[in-house]
């Protein structure tokens, strides 16, 4: 039970994080949406989640662009609330491009490198003050196979997702002695627009239908020939939010249908 808690999960307008943020409220924590696009229907999602399991949480919405530090330092301070802490930080916005080395656009390197690993730096260095203030706090990365192992036409990508399991463990390591954990969930493939565009990129360039091109990319990595689904990943965010998780640290947690077992 997270009642009275106050749970940031950034881009959480979608997928993953959106799944992660309504597991969080059906637990009892209030929660701080982040992500682009309509706020409404997201905020509207949690929350009813949350009334499904006979909570009355606060859900809000903060639109910062994790690209600008200026922008993380407001949505923190909006987030901690009348609390004045975030208790759960669930660092989730990304961003993927697909390209070899020599073609990767520079705008676009830069731009997976400051969403999906600078503004992880920059939310746990802002929640951890008051996280230590109160000896308790969940920090939980979401990175993904590609921070355990690469493939090609993802520099940028498994870069980021490599170098947020190594903050994941310098996190837990300067917090070991405290209540505050910091871990990393590390997916395989997960069927959210972010791999839909990927699953729309295989069918045009093989001339085959949608659904053939997810079992393509499927059976190219994923021997359980299933995509993880964003519940189950929010299963395993409760769980390292939960007092059985208290000594869980600094581990990066594949759920990937055995893409890393290979
Ligand atoms: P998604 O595209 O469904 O959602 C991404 C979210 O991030 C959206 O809410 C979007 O608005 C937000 N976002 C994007 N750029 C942002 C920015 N500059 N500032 C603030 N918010 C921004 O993607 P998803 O598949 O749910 O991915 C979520 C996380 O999971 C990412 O870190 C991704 O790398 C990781 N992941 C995804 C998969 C997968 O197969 N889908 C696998 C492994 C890891």
């Amino acid at each position: 039970m997270l009642t009275g808690k106050t749970a940031l999960v950034t881009g959480s307008t979608s997928g993953i994080g959106l799944g992660i943020a309504k597991a969080l409220a059906q637990q009892g924590a209030h929660v701080v949406l982040n992500g682009f696009g309509d706020a409404q229907g997201p905020c509207a999602e949690v929350r009813a989640a949350a009334a499904q399991a006979g909570h009355d949480v606060r859900v809000e919405h903060h639109g910062a662009d994790m690209s600008r530090s200026a922008d993380i330092a407001d949505m923190m301070a909006f987030a901690a609330g009348p609390n004045g802490r975030v208790d759960i930080l669930v660092n989730n916005a990304g961003i993927q491009h697909v390209a070899s080395i020599e073609d990767f656009p520079a705008e676009r390197w830069d731009a997976i490198i400051a969403i999906n690993l600078t503004s992880a730096f920059h939310t746990t260095r802002l929640a951890l003050p008051a996280m230590r203030a109160a000896n308790w706090g969940r920090i939980i990365n979401v990175a993904s196979v590609h921070g355990l192992v690469a493939s090609v036409q993802k520099s940028a990508y498994v870069a980021a997702k490599h170098g947020i399991v190594g903050l994941t463990k310098v996190t837990a390591l300067e917090t070991a002695t405290t209540g505050i954990t910091c871990n990393a969930i590390c997916p395989g493939w997960v069927l959210t627009p972010l791999v839909q565009k990927q699953v729309d990129a295989k069918a045009a360039a093989l001339g085959i239908s949608n659904e053939e091109a997810k079992k393509v990319l499927l059976g190219e990595k994923e021997p359980s020939m299933q995509f993880t689904t964003p519940e189950e990943l929010a299963g395993l965010a409760v769980f390292f939010c939960s007092s059985a998780a208290n000594n869980v640290r600094g581990v990066a947690w594949n759920m990937d249908g055995g893409w890393t077992a290979q």
